[in-house]
Protein backbone atom coordinates (compact mmCIF):
# COMPACT_ATOMS: atom_id res chain seq x y z
CA UNK A 1 0.00 0.00 0.00
CA UNK A 2 1.43 3.46 -0.60
CA UNK A 3 1.91 6.36 1.79
CA UNK A 4 -1.58 8.29 0.02
CA UNK A 5 -3.64 5.23 0.27
CA UNK A 6 -2.94 4.96 3.98
CA UNK A 7 -6.91 5.82 5.86
CA UNK A 8 -7.38 8.26 7.95
CA UNK A 9 -6.51 6.40 11.07
CA UNK A 10 -3.18 5.37 10.23
CA UNK A 11 -2.70 8.89 8.56
CA UNK A 12 -3.27 10.73 11.33
CA UNK A 13 -1.11 8.81 13.56
CA UNK A 14 2.43 9.24 11.04
CA UNK A 15 0.99 13.36 11.32
CA UNK A 16 0.92 13.19 15.26
CA UNK A 17 4.30 11.58 15.03
CA UNK A 18 5.58 14.58 12.96
CA UNK A 19 3.90 17.52 15.07
CA UNK A 20 5.85 15.70 18.42
CA UNK A 21 8.77 15.26 16.62
CA UNK A 22 9.51 16.98 13.56
CA UNK A 23 13.38 17.01 14.10
CA UNK A 24 12.96 13.16 13.38
CA UNK A 25 11.70 13.70 9.77
CA UNK A 26 14.39 14.64 7.47
CA UNK A 27 12.00 13.96 4.02
CA UNK A 28 8.75 15.36 4.70
CA UNK A 29 7.31 14.26 0.62
CA UNK A 30 5.84 11.31 1.79
CA UNK A 31 4.00 13.04 4.65
CA UNK A 32 2.57 15.93 2.02
CA UNK A 33 1.71 13.07 -0.06
CA UNK A 34 -0.71 12.09 2.26
CA UNK A 35 -1.78 15.36 3.58
CA UNK A 36 -2.91 15.99 0.00
CA UNK A 37 -4.87 12.52 -0.26
CA UNK A 38 -6.77 12.88 3.18
CA UNK A 39 -7.27 17.30 2.59
CA UNK A 40 -10.69 16.53 1.88
CA UNK A 41 -11.64 13.88 4.56
CA UNK A 42 -10.04 16.70 7.00
CA UNK A 43 -12.17 19.40 5.86
CA UNK A 44 -14.99 17.34 6.50
CA UNK A 45 -14.13 16.35 10.21
CA UNK A 46 -13.33 19.89 10.86
CA UNK A 47 -16.37 21.29 9.36
CA UNK A 48 -18.31 18.51 11.30
CA UNK A 49 -16.91 20.02 14.59
CA UNK A 50 -17.15 23.30 14.14
CA UNK A 51 -20.55 23.73 12.98
CA UNK A 52 -21.60 21.32 16.24
CA UNK A 53 -19.83 23.75 18.50
CA UNK A 54 -21.05 26.71 16.43
CA UNK A 55 -24.29 25.52 17.50
CA UNK A 56 -23.69 24.34 21.09
CA UNK A 57 -21.87 27.60 21.76
CA UNK A 58 -23.86 29.71 20.51
CA UNK A 59 -24.38 32.85 22.10
CA UNK A 60 -28.62 33.46 21.08
CA UNK A 61 -28.79 30.70 24.18
CA UNK A 62 -27.78 33.23 26.82
CA UNK A 63 -30.99 33.69 28.52
CA UNK A 64 -29.86 36.71 30.81
CA UNK A 65 -29.08 39.15 28.57
CA UNK A 66 -26.42 41.23 31.61
CA UNK A 67 -24.41 37.97 30.97
CA UNK A 68 -24.73 37.73 27.18
CA UNK A 69 -23.80 41.37 26.32
CA UNK A 70 -21.00 41.27 28.81
CA UNK A 71 -19.75 37.67 27.35
CA UNK A 72 -19.85 39.41 23.64
CA UNK A 73 -17.66 42.76 25.37
CA UNK A 74 -15.06 39.91 26.52
CA UNK A 75 -15.42 37.85 23.50
CA UNK A 76 -14.42 40.95 21.61
CA UNK A 77 -12.13 42.75 23.61
CA UNK A 78 -10.10 39.15 23.37
CA UNK A 79 -10.41 39.21 19.36
CA UNK A 80 -9.10 42.65 19.29
CA UNK A 81 -5.65 42.14 21.75
CA UNK A 82 -4.98 38.79 20.07
CA UNK A 83 -4.90 38.19 16.17
CA UNK A 84 -4.27 34.89 16.55
CA UNK A 85 -7.50 34.45 18.82
CA UNK A 86 -9.67 36.85 15.80
CA UNK A 87 -7.69 34.47 12.90
CA UNK A 88 -8.51 31.23 14.71
CA UNK A 89 -11.20 29.42 12.98
CA UNK A 90 -13.18 27.12 15.18
CA UNK A 91 -11.92 29.45 18.43
CA UNK A 92 -15.35 30.34 20.73
CA UNK A 93 -15.44 30.95 24.21
CA UNK A 94 -17.10 29.25 27.06
CA UNK A 95 -19.38 30.51 29.93
CA UNK A 96 -18.62 27.84 32.71
CA UNK A 97 -16.54 25.44 34.01
CA UNK A 98 -16.70 22.92 36.90
CA UNK A 99 -13.39 21.46 38.66
CA UNK A 100 -14.51 17.99 40.32
CA UNK A 101 -11.15 17.77 42.36
CA UNK A 102 -8.83 20.74 43.95
CA UNK A 103 -5.68 20.79 42.34
CA UNK A 104 -4.03 18.05 39.52
CA UNK A 105 -2.00 15.53 39.87
CA UNK A 106 -0.19 15.89 37.09
CA UNK A 107 2.25 18.91 37.57
CA UNK A 108 2.62 19.93 33.65
CA UNK A 109 5.76 22.53 34.20
CA UNK A 110 4.26 24.28 30.86
CA UNK A 111 1.37 24.49 33.04
CA UNK A 112 -0.87 28.43 31.89
CA UNK A 113 -2.82 28.08 35.10
CA UNK A 114 0.30 27.17 37.06
CA UNK A 115 -2.48 24.45 38.81
CA UNK A 116 -1.47 23.61 42.02
CA UNK A 117 -1.08 20.09 43.26
CA UNK A 118 -3.64 17.91 43.91
CA UNK A 119 -5.23 18.01 47.76
CA UNK A 120 -8.53 17.03 47.08
CA UNK A 121 -11.32 15.13 45.56
CA UNK A 122 -15.26 15.41 45.09
CA UNK A 123 -16.57 11.68 44.73
CA UNK A 124 -19.87 11.08 43.65
CA UNK A 125 -20.99 9.49 46.74
CA UNK A 126 -23.59 10.41 49.67
CA UNK A 127 -25.08 14.33 49.37
CA UNK A 128 -22.43 15.39 46.90
CA UNK A 129 -24.67 12.96 44.02
CA UNK A 130 -27.93 15.55 44.80
CA UNK A 131 -25.71 18.99 45.09
CA UNK A 132 -24.45 18.35 41.67
CA UNK A 133 -27.33 17.93 40.19
CA UNK A 134 -28.82 20.66 42.17
CA UNK A 135 -26.01 22.99 40.99
CA UNK A 136 -25.60 22.36 37.58
CA UNK A 137 -29.36 23.12 37.72
CA UNK A 138 -28.98 26.57 39.14
CA UNK A 139 -26.01 27.29 36.35
CA UNK A 140 -28.89 26.25 33.35
CA UNK A 141 -31.37 28.28 35.70
CA UNK A 142 -29.00 31.17 35.36
CA UNK A 143 -27.24 31.23 31.77
CA UNK A 144 -30.32 29.19 29.77
CA UNK A 145 -29.22 26.45 26.97
CA UNK A 146 -25.68 28.12 26.88
CA UNK A 147 -24.54 26.46 30.17
CA UNK A 148 -24.73 23.24 27.69
CA UNK A 149 -21.01 24.74 26.54
CA UNK A 150 -19.44 23.75 29.93
CA UNK A 151 -16.95 21.99 31.04
CA UNK A 152 -16.14 19.40 33.22
CA UNK A 153 -12.27 20.52 34.00
CA UNK A 154 -10.31 23.82 34.29
CA UNK A 155 -7.36 23.58 36.33
CA UNK A 156 -8.04 20.23 36.62
CA UNK A 157 -6.80 16.78 35.01
CA UNK A 158 -10.46 15.22 34.18
CA UNK A 159 -9.34 11.50 35.59
CA UNK A 160 -8.08 12.36 38.66
CA UNK A 161 -11.42 12.08 39.62
CA UNK A 162 -12.64 8.30 39.91
CA UNK A 163 -16.32 8.94 39.36
CA UNK A 164 -15.65 11.80 36.18
CA UNK A 165 -17.28 9.80 33.98
CA UNK A 166 -21.06 9.83 36.84
CA UNK A 167 -20.52 13.25 37.26
CA UNK A 168 -20.65 13.75 33.49
CA UNK A 169 -23.24 11.71 32.92
CA UNK A 170 -25.56 14.23 35.15
CA UNK A 171 -24.35 17.13 32.54
CA UNK A 172 -25.81 15.39 29.96
CA UNK A 173 -28.82 14.87 31.52
CA UNK A 174 -29.57 18.10 33.08
CA UNK A 175 -27.80 20.41 29.61
CA UNK A 176 -28.11 18.02 26.69
CA UNK A 177 -24.88 17.72 25.70
CA UNK A 178 -21.56 15.98 26.98
CA UNK A 179 -18.66 18.50 27.49
CA UNK A 180 -15.52 18.08 25.88
CA UNK A 181 -12.93 16.16 28.02
CA UNK A 182 -9.17 16.86 27.44
CA UNK A 183 -7.23 14.28 29.64
CA UNK A 184 -3.28 14.52 30.02
CA UNK A 185 -3.55 10.75 31.92
CA UNK A 186 -5.06 9.01 29.14
CA UNK A 187 -2.22 6.40 29.42
CA UNK A 188 -2.57 6.33 33.50
CA UNK A 189 -5.53 3.33 33.43
CA UNK A 190 -5.44 2.41 29.57
CA UNK A 191 -9.10 0.44 30.29
CA UNK A 192 -10.56 3.50 32.01
CA UNK A 193 -9.93 5.71 29.03
CA UNK A 194 -10.72 2.66 26.43
CA UNK A 195 -14.21 2.23 27.98
CA UNK A 196 -14.44 5.98 28.40
CA UNK A 197 -14.32 5.93 24.66
CA UNK A 198 -16.52 3.45 23.50
CA UNK A 199 -19.29 4.59 25.79
CA UNK A 200 -19.58 7.99 23.84
CA UNK A 201 -19.53 5.70 21.02
CA UNK A 202 -18.49 7.26 17.15
CA UNK A 203 -21.14 10.30 16.46
CA UNK A 204 -20.15 11.95 20.38
CA UNK A 205 -16.43 11.27 19.55
CA UNK A 206 -16.74 13.05 15.89
CA UNK A 207 -17.58 16.31 17.55
CA UNK A 208 -14.05 16.36 19.11
CA UNK A 209 -15.58 14.82 22.53
CA UNK A 210 -12.09 13.87 23.84
CA UNK A 211 -8.66 15.68 23.12
CA UNK A 212 -5.63 14.33 24.70
CA UNK A 213 -2.81 16.52 25.81
CA UNK A 214 0.56 14.45 25.08
CA UNK A 215 3.03 15.57 27.48
CA UNK A 216 6.00 13.82 26.48
CA UNK A 217 7.31 11.47 23.39
CA UNK A 218 7.74 8.19 25.90
CA UNK A 219 3.82 8.89 26.49
CA UNK A 220 3.21 9.56 22.80
CA UNK A 221 4.35 6.08 22.33
CA UNK A 222 2.65 4.72 24.69
CA UNK A 223 -0.51 5.88 23.79
CA UNK A 224 0.07 4.74 19.87
CA UNK A 225 0.71 1.14 21.58
CA UNK A 226 -2.12 1.09 23.52
CA UNK A 227 -4.91 2.60 20.99
CA UNK A 228 -5.48 1.21 17.56
CA UNK A 229 -5.66 4.08 15.06
CA UNK A 230 -9.27 2.90 14.96
CA UNK A 231 -10.09 3.56 18.25
CA UNK A 232 -8.47 7.02 18.08
CA UNK A 233 -9.44 7.87 14.82
CA UNK A 234 -11.71 11.07 16.41
CA UNK A 235 -9.11 11.79 19.50
CA UNK A 236 -7.08 14.60 18.72
CA UNK A 237 -3.92 14.48 20.13
CA UNK A 238 -2.55 17.85 21.65
CA UNK A 239 1.10 17.65 20.88
CA UNK A 240 2.69 19.42 24.63
CA UNK A 241 5.92 17.94 24.59
CA UNK A 242 8.81 20.13 24.71
CA UNK A 243 9.90 18.87 21.07
CA UNK A 244 6.74 19.50 19.19
CA UNK A 245 6.08 21.99 16.41
CA UNK A 246 3.51 23.50 18.39
CA UNK A 247 4.03 27.07 20.67
CA UNK A 248 3.19 27.44 24.50
CA UNK A 249 1.55 30.26 25.63
CA UNK A 250 3.88 32.55 27.66
CA UNK A 251 1.51 32.57 30.97
CA UNK A 252 1.39 30.64 34.34
CA UNK A 253 4.28 28.47 34.96
CA UNK A 254 5.76 28.95 30.95
CA UNK A 255 6.70 32.23 31.72
CA UNK A 256 9.44 30.58 33.98
CA UNK A 257 10.18 27.94 31.38
CA UNK A 258 10.69 30.47 28.61
CA UNK A 259 14.21 31.13 29.79
CA UNK A 260 15.26 27.98 29.61
CA UNK A 261 13.85 26.51 26.18
CA UNK A 262 15.73 28.82 23.86
CA UNK A 263 14.12 27.11 20.58
CA UNK A 264 10.77 26.47 21.32
CA UNK A 265 8.14 29.03 20.66
CA UNK A 266 6.01 30.64 23.33
CA UNK A 267 3.60 33.12 22.45
CA UNK A 268 2.65 36.51 24.00
CA UNK A 269 -0.47 37.82 22.50
CA UNK A 270 -3.49 34.81 23.29
CA UNK A 271 -4.84 33.27 26.18
CA UNK A 272 -4.41 29.92 26.62
CA UNK A 273 -8.01 29.32 28.31
CA UNK A 274 -11.31 30.05 26.29
CA UNK A 275 -13.85 31.00 29.61
CA UNK A 276 -15.34 33.77 29.68
CA UNK A 277 -18.13 33.35 32.66
CA UNK A 278 -17.62 30.71 35.79
CA UNK A 279 -15.13 28.77 37.21
CA UNK A 280 -17.00 26.44 40.52
CA UNK A 281 -14.47 24.43 42.46
CA UNK A 282 -17.19 21.33 43.74
CA UNK A 283 -14.80 20.52 46.60
CA UNK A 284 -13.79 24.29 47.79
CA UNK A 285 -17.32 25.48 46.89
CA UNK A 286 -15.93 28.32 45.37
CA UNK A 287 -17.15 29.74 42.12
CA UNK A 288 -15.06 32.80 40.11
CA UNK A 289 -16.03 34.82 37.94
CA UNK A 290 -13.16 35.08 35.24
CA UNK A 291 -12.63 36.45 31.67
CA UNK A 292 -9.66 35.06 29.31
CA UNK A 293 -7.21 37.79 28.45
CA UNK A 294 -4.36 38.00 27.03
CA UNK A 295 -1.25 37.54 29.62
CA UNK A 296 1.25 39.81 30.69
CA UNK A 297 2.10 41.60 33.65
CA UNK A 298 -1.45 42.13 35.06
CA UNK A 299 -2.65 39.08 34.03
CA UNK A 300 -0.26 36.53 33.96
CA UNK A 301 -2.30 33.11 34.06
CA UNK A 302 -3.96 34.75 30.89
CA UNK A 303 -7.62 34.98 32.44
CA UNK A 304 -8.42 38.21 34.78
CA UNK A 305 -10.57 37.15 37.88
CA UNK A 306 -12.89 39.51 38.76
CA UNK A 307 -14.10 38.17 41.99
CA UNK A 308 -14.49 34.63 44.06
CA UNK A 309 -17.02 33.93 46.17
CA UNK A 310 -18.04 30.40 48.37
CA UNK A 311 -21.28 29.01 48.97
CA UNK A 312 -22.20 26.37 51.00
CA UNK A 313 -25.21 24.73 49.28
CA UNK A 314 -26.88 25.41 45.98
CA UNK A 315 -29.25 28.51 47.46
CA UNK A 316 -26.06 30.70 48.53
CA UNK A 317 -24.33 29.08 45.07
CA UNK A 318 -27.20 30.98 43.05
CA UNK A 319 -27.31 34.24 45.19
CA UNK A 320 -23.34 34.43 44.50
CA UNK A 321 -24.08 34.10 40.81
CA UNK A 322 -26.66 36.43 40.44
CA UNK A 323 -24.45 39.17 42.61
CA UNK A 324 -21.88 38.83 40.07
CA UNK A 325 -24.24 39.07 37.40
CA UNK A 326 -25.39 42.14 39.23
CA UNK A 327 -22.18 43.70 39.65
CA UNK A 328 -19.98 43.35 36.73
CA UNK A 329 -22.19 43.09 34.29
CA UNK A 330 -23.92 46.27 33.27
CA UNK A 331 -26.06 46.60 30.31
CA UNK A 332 -25.05 49.91 29.14
CA UNK A 333 -21.80 51.37 29.77
CA UNK A 334 -21.54 53.21 33.16
CA UNK A 335 -21.45 56.88 32.90
CA UNK A 336 -20.69 57.79 36.88
CA UNK A 337 -17.53 55.61 36.97
CA UNK A 338 -13.73 55.98 35.80
CA UNK A 339 -12.88 54.19 32.61
CA UNK A 340 -10.07 52.97 31.27
CA UNK A 341 -8.59 51.20 28.17
CA UNK A 342 -8.18 47.62 27.84
CA UNK A 343 -4.58 46.59 28.15
CA UNK A 344 -2.72 46.15 24.74
CA UNK A 345 -5.15 48.34 23.55
CA UNK A 346 -4.10 51.76 22.60
CA UNK A 347 -5.82 55.08 21.48
CA UNK A 348 -4.03 58.08 19.21
CA UNK A 349 -5.56 61.33 18.33
CA UNK A 350 -4.48 63.13 15.35
CA UNK A 351 -6.69 65.54 13.65
CA UNK A 352 -10.13 65.30 13.66
CA UNK A 353 -9.56 61.52 14.27
CA UNK A 354 -9.37 59.12 17.17
CA UNK A 355 -7.71 55.99 16.59
CA UNK A 356 -8.12 52.91 18.74
CA UNK A 357 -5.44 49.97 18.33
CA UNK A 358 -5.52 46.54 18.86
CA UNK A 359 -2.90 43.01 17.83
CA UNK A 360 -2.73 44.19 13.98
CA UNK A 361 -6.02 45.55 13.72
CA UNK A 362 -7.40 49.60 14.14
CA UNK A 363 -10.42 51.25 14.07
CA UNK A 364 -11.04 55.20 13.79
CA UNK A 365 -13.93 57.60 14.17
CA UNK A 366 -13.88 61.43 13.43
CA UNK A 367 -14.42 63.39 16.02
CA UNK A 368 -14.67 67.27 16.93
CA UNK A 369 -12.51 69.24 19.09
CA UNK A 370 -14.25 69.19 21.89
CA UNK A 371 -14.69 65.39 21.69
CA UNK A 372 -11.21 65.03 21.50
CA UNK A 373 -10.76 66.55 24.33
CA UNK A 374 -13.55 64.40 26.64
CA UNK A 375 -11.90 61.17 25.23
CA UNK A 376 -8.87 62.27 26.56
CA UNK A 377 -10.43 62.87 30.17
CA UNK A 378 -11.96 60.12 29.51
CA UNK A 379 -9.00 57.55 29.07
CA UNK A 380 -5.88 59.65 30.31
CA UNK A 381 -7.48 61.27 33.12
CA UNK A 382 -9.73 58.36 34.30
CA UNK A 383 -12.93 60.93 34.92
CA UNK A 384 -16.29 59.71 34.25
CA UNK A 385 -18.60 59.89 31.29
CA UNK A 386 -20.83 62.16 33.27
CA UNK A 387 -18.47 64.37 34.84
CA UNK A 388 -17.26 64.71 31.08
CA UNK A 389 -20.29 66.28 30.22
CA UNK A 390 -20.81 69.05 32.59
CA UNK A 391 -17.12 70.09 32.70
CA UNK A 392 -16.64 70.22 28.74
CA UNK A 393 -18.41 72.31 26.57
CA UNK A 394 -20.78 70.53 23.91
CA UNK A 395 -23.27 71.21 21.57
CA UNK A 396 -25.61 68.82 21.94
CA UNK A 397 -24.74 66.95 18.73
CA UNK A 398 -21.46 66.89 19.79
CA UNK A 399 -22.41 65.13 23.08
CA UNK A 400 -24.43 62.94 21.44
CA UNK A 401 -21.84 61.82 18.87
CA UNK A 402 -19.38 61.25 22.20
CA UNK A 403 -21.71 59.22 23.92
CA UNK A 404 -22.32 57.49 20.18
CA UNK A 405 -18.68 56.61 20.57
CA UNK A 406 -17.94 55.42 24.30
CA UNK A 407 -20.52 53.29 24.11
CA UNK A 408 -19.28 51.97 20.71
CA UNK A 409 -15.33 51.17 22.39
CA UNK A 410 -17.40 49.99 25.76
CA UNK A 411 -19.25 47.61 23.39
CA UNK A 412 -16.43 46.39 21.64
CA UNK A 413 -14.40 45.94 24.66
CA UNK A 414 -12.02 48.62 24.10
CA UNK A 415 -13.03 50.42 27.05
CA UNK A 416 -13.29 48.93 30.59
CA UNK A 417 -14.42 50.22 34.45
CA UNK A 418 -11.31 51.25 35.49
CA UNK A 419 -10.31 48.99 38.13
CA UNK A 420 -7.46 47.68 40.67
CA UNK A 421 -5.99 44.86 41.07
CA UNK A 422 -7.47 42.53 43.44
CA UNK A 423 -4.85 40.16 44.83
CA UNK A 424 -6.09 37.03 42.52
CA UNK A 425 -4.31 37.77 39.39
CA UNK A 426 -1.20 36.00 39.87
CA UNK A 427 -3.52 32.44 40.44
CA UNK A 428 -2.06 32.25 44.19
CA UNK A 429 -5.35 32.69 45.46
CA UNK A 430 -7.79 30.58 43.45
S1 LIG B 1 -1.74 21.67 32.02
FE1 LIG B 1 -3.58 20.57 32.69
S2 LIG B 1 -2.83 18.54 33.24
FE2 LIG B 1 -1.04 19.89 33.18
S3 LIG B 1 -0.78 20.64 35.30
FE3 LIG B 1 -2.04 22.13 34.21
S4 LIG B 1 -4.14 21.54 34.64
FE4 LIG B 1 -2.85 19.78 35.13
Amino acid sequence: MGKAELDWGQYKRQAEKYIADPGEYKDLSGLQEMKKAHAERYRSLIGNVRSYMAEKGSPDKIKDPRFKLWFQRQEARNRFQSSISRHMEGMYYIPAAFELTDGCSIGCDFCCLAAKRLSAVYRYTGEHTREWRDILGVMRETLGDFAGAGLCYFATEPFDNPDYEQFLQDFYDINGYIPQTTTAAADRDIERTRTFLRKLGEEELAHAAVRFSVTSLKQLEKIHRAFTPEELYYVELLMNNPESVNAYSRSGRSIGLSDQMESKQFLDNISSICICGFVTNMPRHTVMLVSAHRPGERYPLGMRILEKRTFRDPAEYRAALLEMIERWMPCEMPKDSPMETADFVSWEQSGFRIKIRGDKISRAVTTGAAEQEGFRMLVRDGISVNDILTAVPMTEYEKARFLKNAELFYKSGYLEERREKNGMESGKDQ
